[in-house]
């Protein structure tokens, strides 16, 4: 039987960049992957059927992680079609870049909501179906930047080191039940979000990257799953680094 034959997985922010390599990855390892978007129904969509060609199988849902009782409802409505979810991915993140002086209460707000409490909304409600289940692995990414600051990302750093914290405190609540709570560390990463440096400030970063290049989604979705698999079951509340040696 493939890896992850019996569970649904469901991956927040799968339509594009990392959480869509970790859709792709999981399904192939036979989980029943749901994936979650924001705005981009057409790529959620392109996921599915990329999966299902590969013979896998999973669907679209789209909601809004930073808001609470549309996340509830939607779990709920996961779980009473699917039968459960065994692996959560809290994937989905935004940045809203600028230097603190010239920060709005908006872009903090809105990186804060997105990234930190789409993780708390998304881990209470998976949380009460995991304990009844007695199983389940929740993955959350954080960053780089959470670990050792970036200037013109007070917002996105504050978020994703409230992952970590979030990650460690989760994992000593849920473990009595054999949750597992583990968060991935990725560098930089090609994807949309770094899309957007200049030529220039990709060389800088390059440069002082020891592995000479920007991680791929894929890399990244590697560390996911073996998280999310059996060998991974005696680790709970770490924080997996995935970035070509860049902090250490
Ligand atoms: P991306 O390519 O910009 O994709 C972001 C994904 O999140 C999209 O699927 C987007 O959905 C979804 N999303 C955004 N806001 C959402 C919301 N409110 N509710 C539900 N879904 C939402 O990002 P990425 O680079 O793959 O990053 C994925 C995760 O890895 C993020 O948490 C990011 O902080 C983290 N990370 C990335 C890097 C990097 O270098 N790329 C490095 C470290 C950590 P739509 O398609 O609908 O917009």
């Amino acid at each position: 039987m493939a890896e992850n034959e019996q569970k649904v997985a469901l991956v927040t922010g799968g339509s594009r960049g990392i959480g869509r390599a970790i859709a792709l990855r999981l399904a192939a390892e036979g989980a029943y992957v749901v994936v979650n978007y924001a705005k981009n129904r057409q790529a959620a969509e392109e996921v599915v059927s990329s999966i299902e060609k590969a013979g896998g199988r999973a669907r679209v849902s789209g909601f809004d992680v930073s808001d609470f009782d549309t996340v509830q409802e939607e779990i709920e409505n996961i779980v009473t079609e699917l039968g459960g979810i065994h692996i959560l991915v809290n994937n989905a993140g935004i940045t809203q870049d600028t230097l603190i002086v010239r920060m709005k209460k908006e872009d903090w707000d809105s990186v804060m909501t997105t990234n930190l409490d789409g993780v708390f909304n998304c881990t209470k409600a998976v949380a009460r179906i995991m304990i009844k289940q007695r199983q389940g692995r929740i993955i959350n990414l954080t960053s780089v930047v959470g670990e050792m600051g970036n200037s013109g990302q007070t917002n996105y750093a504050a978020s994703k080191a409230g992952i970590i914290g979030f990650t460690k405190a989760a994992a000593r609540e849920l473990a009595s039940r054999a949750i597992t709570v583990n968060a991935v560390s990725p560098g930089f990463i090609e994807t949309d979000i770094t899309q957007n440096l200049t030529d220039e400030i990709r060389k800088q970063y390059i440069d002082k990257i020891p592995l000479q290049r920007f991680g791929s989604p894929e890399d990244v979705a590697g560390v996911v799953s073996f998280l999310a698999s059996d060998e991974a079951s005696y680790i709970t509340g770490e924080v997996l680094r995935v970035n070509g040696g860049i902090y250490t």
